[in-house]
């Protein structure tokens, strides 16, 4: 156990800063329900992230859910891509509303955003574009789009946490941003999320549905869920924004050491590296061409976890290949996604990742070429 190596080990602060932050609810007996961890964690998170306005949530799932319900769609069709976690797609459908698969672009992995424009019709209503990786969407050509055609902007932001663009906080473009803080995500609350966004009024529906549509004691206005993040949550949230820069920094020098060993290698693409962005260095994905690299993506995988090293084929398989959407979709409609889907190994990258690690990983990586 000691020795295996996962794709990602949650960051925690140390146990006797988390007991201090948490004192003060043994004292109060308030554990949920928007209490003073709550708020704090908020405000926090308004000054860390950049934006104008965050409301927390039990992860990332019910903020991107919600957010899409408080937008007021209930039939229609939203843009987005395959190439995400599962999330994201069913934050769409669970909505009523019909996802329509975009291909992503081959190098930042993100929406294509010269195909979107083919894509809209009468009955589009919204974008969900995926900050993949931490890599940041073409927000630009997005932002023209959206507004030549009436489309508002979600930004699934879940990779996303603690980046700017040109200086900007990640989550102050589009209408709403949302973030996942679950414990293997950079910033974690053990379970948790947030939606960014700029209107006051959509904040406040999405205030309420988040506790059930409840207006006041006695008015139930909007068919919500419960989402709540709770104060012990909001604690953790406390303490591990303090480390933040930290752990990124560590997890910068773990993607440099990568970076070392396997730039340049024939059959290995690397992420590439944006302009005008300050990265978070959430995840270390690898593309290997088989006929070049003379090994398969699954090949070297299964190397690694011969030596107890356990990769992640994130994202596969693509969501429009789904079980559950029963064959409503065609995956050979985003081609791209689709072939880096099959190609693609995100390697372990953590804050305390030993550097000796990454060494190891790249020997048996480099070991694998024919
Ligand atoms: C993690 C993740 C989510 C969902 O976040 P949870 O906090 O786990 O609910 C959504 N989208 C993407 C792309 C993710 O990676």
């Amino acid at each position: 156990m000691k020795d295996q190596i996962f794709v990602t080990r949650s960051s925690m602060p140390r146990l006797d800063e988390y007991i201090d932050e948490i004192k003060d609810i043994w004292d109060s007996h308030w554990m949920t329900n928007m209490g003073t961890k709550h708020q704090k964690l908020q405000q926090q998170l308004i000054s860390y992230l950049g934006v104008p306005y965050i409301d927390l949530f039990t992860n990332g799932h019910m903020a991107l859910e919600l957010s899409l319900q408080a937008l007021g769609f209930h039939k229609g069709e939203v843009i987005t891509t395959p190439f995400t976690f599962a999330s994201t797609t069913h934050a769409i459908v669970r909505n009523g509303l019909t996802p329509v698969f975009c291909d992503i672009d081959p190098l930042t992995y993100t929406i294509d955003s010269s195909r979107i424009e083919s894509l809209i019709t009468d009955r589009t209503v919204a974008i969900v574009p995926v900050h993949v990786y931490g890599n940041i969407c073409d927000i630009g050509e997005i932002e023209r789009i959206a507004k030549k055609y009436g489309l508002k902007i979600i930004y699934d932001a879940a990779h996303a946490f603690g980046e700017t663009y040109k200086g900007k906080g990640i989550g102050s473009f589009g209408d709403v941003s949302c973030f996942s803080f679950h414990a293997t995500k950079v910033f974690n609350t053990i379970e948790g999320g947030a939606s960014a966004y700029k209107d006051y009024d959509f904040g406040t529906k999405l205030y309420r549905l988040k506790n059930f549509g409840i207006r006041d004691s006695e008015t139930v206005d909007g068919v919500g869920a419960n989402a709540k993040m709770n104060e012990f949550c909001a604690a953790m949230g406390i303490c591990n924004l303090k480390n933040i820069d930290e752990e990124i920094k560590k997890r910068k020098t773990v993607a440099e050491r990568y970076r070392m060993h396997l730039e340049n290698i024939e059959g290995i693409r690397l992420n590439i590296i944006q302009k005008d962005i300050k990265s978070n260095y959430a995840y270390f994905p690898v593309v290997f061409d088989e006929k070049i690299f003379g090994r398969s993506r699954n090949e070297v995988m299964d190397k690694l976890e011969e030596s107890d090293i356990f990769t992640r084929k994130y994202f596969y398989p693509l969501t429009n290949t789904f079980a559950c959407f029963h064959g409503r979709f065609d995956a050979t409609d985003t081609p791209i996604a689709l072939k880096l889907s099959k190609r693609v190994l995100t390697l372990p990258i953590y804050a305390d990742l030993e550097l000796e690690s990454v060494d190891k990983i790249c020997e048996i990586i480099l070991k694998c070429k024919i």
